[in-house]
């Protein structure tokens, strides 16, 4: 990279080291041309994405929100709020590892949807019934079919 003092292509790396926690890389330079030393720092950019509503507005990412599709679907429910601090971060890594710049508000969903399914059966109907307001019968028995292949055997 350039040199910051005096703008020459050329300068060299004379120490890198990671910082304790791993997750940055710190650089020490010499500039050949002016011998100035500097130092510059690596990090990984992990920016969550924007939301894509229904609508095509965006909004950005909000864990809170997130949050309250679970508290919702869950509302009176058995389940440890750690478990649905876990699914949340679930799905934040996912879509982070996606690297993505935009994520649809409906694979949120569908992603919400999935935890929960794993987590409590009614609030996974709950949210299902919300999320996909059940625009016909046939929606519901698909519904109630995932979660009980079985007892609801295809015909
Ligand atoms: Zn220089």
């Amino acid at each position: 990279m350039k040199c910051p003092f005096c703008s020459a292509d050329d300068t060299q790396v004379i120490d890198s080291r990671v910082n304790d926690e791993g997750d940055s890389i710190r650089r020490r330079r010499r500039c050949s041309a002016c011998d100035k030393r500097f130092t510059t720092y690596e990090t990984a950019e992990l920016h969550l994405p924007q939301v894509v509503k229904q609508n095509g507005t965006r909004e950005e990412f909000n864990r809170e929100k997130l949050r309250s599709s679970f508290t919702r679907a869950l509302h009176k429910r058995p389940v440890p709020t750690e478990y649905v601090d876990r699914a949340i971060e679930h799905i934040v890594q996912k879509i982070l590892g996606q690297g993505e710049r935009e994520v649809m508000a409906r694979a949120l969903g569908q992603s919400v949807m999935q935890e929960l399914k794993a987590m409590d059966k009614v609030a996974y109907i709950r949210f299902a019934s919300v999320y996909r307001s059940f625009q016909d019968v046939d929606d519901f028995n698909t519904v109630i079919r995932d979660l009980d292949p079985q007892k609801n055997p295809k015909p």
